[in-house]
């Protein structure tokens, strides 16, 4: 493994570029977080910008064509903000590709993609002239083709394949295997069926492939093995059915530092990405394609950290020491969902932590609403400020109003000033899908 570049945060640590630990505690982009907190109130989410940044062009210096994966944090700030750094945008439904339009980005930097998709999304998606339409299988070909006629245009076109290489964190991460639900596989010959159907519509432009084998992969060698699978389809589109492929897209799943992994290295695996690229192109005889990438976890993640304020201290029938945060399952489900774990350090104190150690519990009505286990959170820990490392991704996403809890806002922080880029929701917003009651209806 060749040296990160000094200016990538590959260092195994959870915290973003900017946090250290000053006299006033926990400082992220210039400001003690315990500010932030008594300024925008808690449960808050936190972005480093200057973190954000440096992702963005460790990757575009990685990689020839990235596009961020909506689905691990959408704001429009953040939109505009990924896109002014050369970053194009994937969206996974029709209401991520509103954002997208709504936030102004040029439709020929957005790609949509889905196993479900609507025929509705699909007339959306072709009518705002997004620069590529991710096609999932062959019947949704169809459907792409007939919009696209109905519209007369012509779109753009990936393939998703089936790669049958495994790569991820969880089982529910692994995405790229012969039993997934995403794609169509290659082995049966429904991948080239799929691909030429493409090339073959005038309505259509086939531009190539598309595959994502899973999400919070540490290693490079996955994508190696995808990069080989899919050139040697691709090798074999070319050879017997005449079909060029001009974009391999392998999709996102590199790793991040939650507690102490070692986050996959951009830099170098974008190298050796390249490298076996041109090798598997050159052994099929077929021109390089151009590679793309689409992270979603690798850019926000670890930009971002959660702050609450613990609410309960007590000591529980087994002498666990609890302490109940005024957030949880509702900001972030990960630990539910995945059996994810997270760091966590008072953010008031000028080191991490130290003794004794707690368990962190979430304020709603489920056992299992735990954030952190065993942490040392010191004494006098009763209204004190917590601070949870890497949820930029996968938190403010899959948040939920469970027992009406307002969804936390989310505040960027850069050079010692901080910006509000989504507000805190209100019970006033949880009411406004509410329809007025008529007096004496009774349904
Ligand atoms: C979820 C997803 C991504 C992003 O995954 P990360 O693990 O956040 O990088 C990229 N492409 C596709 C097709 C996805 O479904």
């Amino acid at each position: 493994m060749s040296l990160p570049h000094p200016s990538s945060i590959s260092a195994s640590t959870p915290w973003p570029a900017t946090a250290h630990w000053g006299p006033y505690g926990l400082e992220v982009g210039g400001v003690p977080v315990v500010e932030l907190a008594a300024e925008f109130g808690t449960p808050l989410l936190v972005l480093d910008v200057e973190h954000l940044r440096r992702r963005c062009r460790e990757l575009t210096g990685a990689f020839p064509r990235v596009y961020f994966a909506a689905k691990a944090l959408t704001s429009r700030r953040l939109l505009r903000f990924v896109n002014a750094e050369g970053l194009r945008v994937l969206a996974a439904s029709g209401g991520e590709l509103d954002a997208c339009l709504r936030a102004g980005l040029p439709p020929r930097h957005l790609a949509l993609h889905g196993n479900s998709k609507s025929d509705t999304e699909i007339e959306q998606a072709v009518a705002a002239g997004v620069g590529l339409l991710v096609c999932d299988h062959l019947e949704e070909i169809a459907r792409v083709e007939a919009a696209a006629r109905r519209l007369a245009r012509r779109q753009d076109v990936l393939v998703r394949v089936v790669p049958e290489v495994a790569g991820g964190a969880h089982p529910s991460l692994v995405t790229g295997t012969a039993a997934s639900k995403f794609g169509v596989p290659i082995e049966t010959g429904a991948a080239a069926a799929a691909a030429v159907a493409v090339a073959e519509s005038s309505a259509l432009r086939f531009r190539g492939l598309h595959a994502h084998i899973g999400s919070q992969i540490l290693e490079p060698e996955p994508f190696l093995a995808a990069i080989d699978r899919l050139v040697a389809f691709a090798g074999l589109l070319a050879r017997r059915d005449g079909v060029t492929t001009e974009i391999l897209d392998i999709g996102g799943g590199f790793g991040i530092t939650y507690v102490d992994e070692d986050p996959l290295d951009l830099s170098s695996s974008g190298r050796a990405m390249s490298r076996r690229l041109r090798a598997a192109a050159a052994r099929e005889g077929i021109p390089v394609p151009c590679l793309a990438v689409e992270p979603g976890r690798a850019v926000v993640g670890g930009a971002g950290l959660t702050l609450y304020r613990v609410e309960a201290v007590k000591t529980a029938a087994d002498g666990r020491r609890i302490a109940a945060v005024d957030g949880g399952m509702s900001d972030n489900p990960r630990p539910m969902l995945y059996g994810a774990r997270h760091t966590l350090a008072p953010a008031a104190r000028a080191t991490p932590g130290d003794a004794p150690a707690t368990t962190v519990v979430g304020r709603h009505c489920e056992s299992g609403d735990v954030i952190a286990e065993g942490v040392p959170l010191g004494t006098d820990l009763a209204g004190q400020v917590l601070a949870v490392a890497a949820t930029g991704a996968y938190c403010y996403t899959l948040a939920s109003n469970y027992n009406r809890t307002p969804r936390p806002a989310v505040v960027a922080v850069r050079d010692g000033s901080a910006g509000l880029w989504l507000r805190r929701e209100t019970h006033d917003d949880l009411d406004r899908l509410e329809v007025p009651v008529a007096s004496g209806v009774a349904v």
